[in-house]
């Protein structure tokens, strides 16, 4: 048993999700990215369970871990209680953690993840705001809402819900400071911070510096695809 290994059990997630794995391969027959990904839930399970360091830091290291959609399907199919789902929110932990997350393409992906979603936590109280769904990145949205994006501000006035009032219903409104506050010092203490510092650290390390990341960052605000970042040389 490696050190990696041992680092997952410690999860708590890990814990819940995985009492022992049939390979019976239930959870990948009913799992939705199962059909549109080359991803199986069975084999990520089967994997973790044999407690082998290297295979487990190849799928540390992997898209794999990326693909799922958290839909927890397997969850309830599973023969033994399992759940692939948790098991797999500890190993995208753990990667990020480790700095791993950055081999992928789609682990890649976490740095938007983190200062879209996470950034908009911490700054908002809520992960989505209307105004990140630009209509550049989200064209099958079609004319009404980039006529909504464009006039968002007089229309929500116009609907009596207007931009950034406090504790009004729906996006964009204001989370009072005090709240916030206490949000934060949760995110805190439950090491969600760290996880967000890590991601920026794993991928300045994997591009090979803060201007790299930028780059990265800024290809995806201008095309919406962070393939179109090209990764630079190995040395
Ligand atoms: S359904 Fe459960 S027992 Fe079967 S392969 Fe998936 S995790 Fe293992
Ligand atoms: S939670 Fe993930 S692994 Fe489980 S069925 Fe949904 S997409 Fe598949």
């Amino acid at each position: 048993m490696g050190q990696l290994f041992e680092a997952l059990k410690q999860d708590i997630l890990y814990e819940h999700g995985m009492n022992a794995c049939l390979n019976c391969g239930v959870c990948t027959a009913v799992c939705p990215a199962a059909e549109f990904y080359e991803y199986s839930p069975r084999e990520v399970m089967n994997t973790v369970q044999s407690e082998d360091d290297e295979l487990i830091e190849a799928l540390l290291k992997s898209d794999q871990i990326w693909y799922c959609g958290q839909c927890f399907s397997c969850k309830t199919r599973c023969p033994r209680g399992n759940s692939a789902a948790s098991v797999i929110l500890a190993l995208r932990r753990l990667s990020v953690r480790l700095g791993y997350f950055a081999e992928s393409e789609k682990g890649r992906q976490q740095l938007i993840a983190k200062r879209v979603f996470g950034q908009n936590m911490l700054d908002r109280g809520y992960t989505l705001l209307a105004k990140n769904i630009t209509p550049e990145h989200f064209p099958e949205l079609g004319e009404n809402w980039e006529y909504y994006y464009e006039h968002m501000a007089e229309m929500r006035e116009w609907w009596g819900v207007p931009m950034d009032l406090e504790n009004s219903p729906g996006s964009h409104r204001q989370i009072p400071t005090a709240d916030l506050d206490e949000l934060r010092a949760i995110y805190e203490k439950t090491g969600a911070i760290a996880l967000m510092d890590a991601v920026e650290a794993g991928m300045e390390k994997k591009l090979g510096n803060k201007s790299e990341v930028e780059k990265y960052w800024q290809t995806w605000l201008e095309t919406g695809d962070s393939r179109d970042y090209p990764l630079p040389e190995a040395d």
